[in-house]
């Protein structure tokens, strides 16, 4: 057994080399899941601060000229399911940004069609983006790309839109100066922490119609090679399903995500999940509750990742503070783009706090940037990047992405975010958003 304090940062390359290779080891991740945590490192410096003054030598800046949006929709080769219900169709606000110097930056704002994971909507981020977000950098010129959260901090909330150009700025960059995006990202992490230029992946499995398709499904995505299997769950739908699919499959990294369906009234019924040694449990009460979720932790033996309840750095120390979370799902759209992701990414490191990235579902643009970001260092457990062949048949983009043995993406190889935007492709997923526009008045 790992100790415990060797694990989060060993995972990925013994954790998942061992599952893959023997295929019969046994994880006994119980002994992590009572590892208390420490108090939260004191924030040391300012990290944009040391960013600009200390690594700023020979990068060229960037001029923004213009930036123009693409409402998309694009069907998901199945439908997927989560406790808010069952999606069929990728809907994304695609950022187009191009430079003085004619480079062209892409970013997606990961959105949905109504304010469930999020507050935001496909429209809401539209107006924010047209009206204000963009209006305020044109014309500007960034140092550095986290410098961007200045030049729109007048402007409250709105992060899923705010994510998306921000990830066009740090494309147009990365490209500017010739760099892979998870090289720029490096240039902007702590020192020391090169990008791996891969990530290690799991898969996220949608709630199913019974038990025997949900095995069905773990079983067809660990034959394809994924390494770690999160169940979405919900009331109703959880001990048993977890019960099964351990019984099945004794040896998998096996972890549930609720999306916020329980309260605190429930922590008996999640506790009797402890018996299950998963991985995690991933976001089970309120998504605007932090305090809760530590009151639970102190109940239950499994460690609770935070997703919805991080909206920022300062809500992470919070979380820290008060014993709220084991584990930390970083998802760049939640949080308002990778600047702030950069911070969050700087305290766990400091905290020794578990750290992978998550997914909205998106399309090739956001999939390969999120994947740059996750092939930094202290993200140290399997993200939730999966491969095109997932969600999509086809991308927006091109090359596809696609899972290697060892259950990890490769982050695309070019400047920027690596892949290449099919325009015939983009104008049909504009048109597909045109001819099933869901809200009144017509798009
Ligand atoms: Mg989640």
């Amino acid at each position: 057994m790992l100790s415990n304090i060797d694990f989060p940062w060993s995972l990925r390359k013994l954790f998942c080399a061992k599952f893959y290779k023997g295929k019969s080891a046994c994880y006994n991740l119980v002994d992590f899941a009572h590892t208390p945590l420490p108090p939260p490192s004191a924030r040391s410096s300012s990290f944009r601060g040391a960013a600009s003054s200390e690594k700023d030598d020979d990068l060229k800046p960037i001029t923004i000229k213009s930036v123009q949006l693409h409402t998309v929709l694009l069907p998901y080769l199945r439908p997927f399911e989560t406790s808010f219900g069952a999606e069929t169709h990728k809907v994304a606000v695609l950022v187009e940004l191009t430079t003085e110097t004619g480079v062209v930056g892409w970013g997606e704002c990961s959105i949905e069609l109504w304010p469930g994971y999020g507050h935001e909507t496909a429209e809401t981020a539209t107006h924010i983006l047209s009206e204000f977000l963009a209006p305020a950098v044109i014309g500007e010129t960034l140092d550095h790309p986290t410098d961007f959260p200045t030049l729109i901090r007048r402007f409250r909330g709105n992060h899923h839109a705010r994510a998306g150009l921000e990830a066009a700025v740090w494309d147009a960059f990365a490209k500017r100066n010739d760099l892979r995006l998870t090289d720029c990202f490096a240039h902007y992490a702590p020192d020391g922490h090169k990008t791996e230029g891969r990530a290690t992946v799991g898969v996220s499995i949608g709630i199913q119609d019974s038990l025997d398709a949900t095995l069905a499904a773990v079983s067809a995505r660990l034959d394809q090679g994924y390494c770690r299997i999160k169940l979405k769950i919900k009331r109703g739908w959880d001990i048993e399903v977890a019960r099964a699919v351990r019984a099945r499959f004794p040896d998998i990294l096996l972890m549930l995500d609720a999306n916020s369906d329980y309260n605190i009234g429930d922590a008996e019924h999640l506790a009797t999940l402890d018996q299950f040694n998963l991985l995690m449990i991933e976001q089970p009460l309120s998504h605007d509750d932090i305090y809760q979720h530590g009151v639970l932790q102190s109940r239950m033996a499994t460690r609770i990742c935070l997703d919805e309840s991080v909206k920022s750095a300062s809500d992470l120390l919070v979380a820290l503070q008060v014993g709220a979370i084991g584990i930390l799902n970083l998802k760049p759209a939640r949080v308002g783009g990778f600047s702030e992701c950069l911070e969050i990414y700087r305290i766990c490191a400091e905290n020794d706090l578990p750290l992978w990235i998550g997914g909205m579902l998106e399309c090739g643009i956001g999939r390969s940037a999120n994947l740059s970001f996750a092939a930094l260092p202290a993200v140290n457990l399997p993200s939730d990047i999966s491969a095109t062949d997932r969600y999509f048949d086809p991308d927006l983009t091109e090359p596809p992405f696609a899972l290697d043995g060892d259950s990890t993406l490769a982050v695309a190889d070019g400047r920027g975010i690596g892949v290449d935007v099919q325009r015939d492709r983009l104008e049909v997923a504009k048109q597909a958003w045109r001819d099933n526009y869901p809200y009144g008045g017509g798009a």
